[in-house]
């Protein structure tokens, strides 16, 4: 691909007429398709806790495809003020998993800060869907500070919606920040196939030694070391049931081999 994306070292000529083009692209760290996007070091997911209920597939698929482009993804719960203290335990499937969670609101202020210094002098791109509150935690952190240092449109050959717009923001000294407007849902990425799927959920693995069959995908619970660690509430069943559901998916594709 010779397009380039937000987020690309790029180097460019100026032509004496006063416009330019790029010359040449830098290798990049990693890079997102949808949306567009390349060398993010932290993919921000934020995920109301209610008004609009979470979306917990939603997630897990962002967790996917951060571990894939090698990532680092931290989670924001919002909307605390909506709901009750025990109505955030679902918080900690995730934070066992290793992740960096916060449970945040804008309305009460709770945990903006303790958000701000996880993603401060970062390269951020912010996902989430609609109405789960991404400007109103954005305003919260960046204040009115943030400059638009760069924007890409780039039409889509497929689909409804056939621009898509991508910015960056510089906010703090050489920090960026993607804002992705229009961003709602994305599929799995191409790569992933059913046999592979289950390499993106790290739980498996310390149960997957259990497995009488060295190719088991843990879908069959006879022989099963993660089917049996779920009976055992070792695994969470939300995301079990995510795996599954994205595994039912995958299995109707077609493979091209
Ligand atoms: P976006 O579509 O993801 O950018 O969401 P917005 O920031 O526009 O917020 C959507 C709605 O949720 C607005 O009415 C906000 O006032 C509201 N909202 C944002 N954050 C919170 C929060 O922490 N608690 C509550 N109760 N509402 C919030
Ligand atoms: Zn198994």
């Amino acid at each position: 691909d010779v397009l380039p994306y937000v987020g690309d070292n790029v180097e460019i000529e100026i032509s004496p007429d006063g416009t330019g083009y790029v010359t040449s692209i830098e290798k990049r760290k990693n890079f997102f398709i949808r949306p567009p996007i390349a060398n993010v070091d932290l993919l921000l997911i934020i995920v109301a806790m209610a008004n609009p209920s979470p979306d917990f597939l939603f997630l897990d698929k962002m967790l996917i495809q951060a571990k894939m482009a090698e990532v680092e993804a931290v989670i924001c719960f919002n909307k605390s003020d909506l709901v009750t203290p025990d109505e955030t335990s679902f918080a900690k499937i995730y934070t066992n998993l290793g992740y960096k969670v916060f449970t945040t609101s804008t309305y009460t202020g709770e945990g903006i800060s303790d958000l701000k210094d996880a993603i401060s002098g970062r390269v951020i791109s912010v996902c989430g869907f609609s109405g789960v509150g991404k400007s109103s935690i954005l305003n919260a952190i960046l204040g009115n500070e943030n400059q638009e240092v760069g924007e890409i449109s780039r039409k889509l050959s497929r689909g409804k919606h056939t621009t898509r717009e991508v910015s960056l923001i510089e906010y703090t000294n050489g920090s960026y920040l993607a804002d992705t407007p229009g961003f709602s849902s994305l599929s799995l990425p191409e790569k992933i196939t059913k046999d592979s799927l289950k390499d993106y959920f790290p739980e498996f693995e310390n149960y997957e030694t259990n497995c009488r069959f060295s190719d088991c995908v843990h879908i069959s619970p006879k022989f099963c070391g993660v089917c049996e660690a779920l009976d055992k509430g070792l695994i969470s069943l939300s995301r079990y049931n995510n795996y599954k559901t994205l595994y039912d998916g995958l299995k109707d594709k077609k493979e091209w081999k």
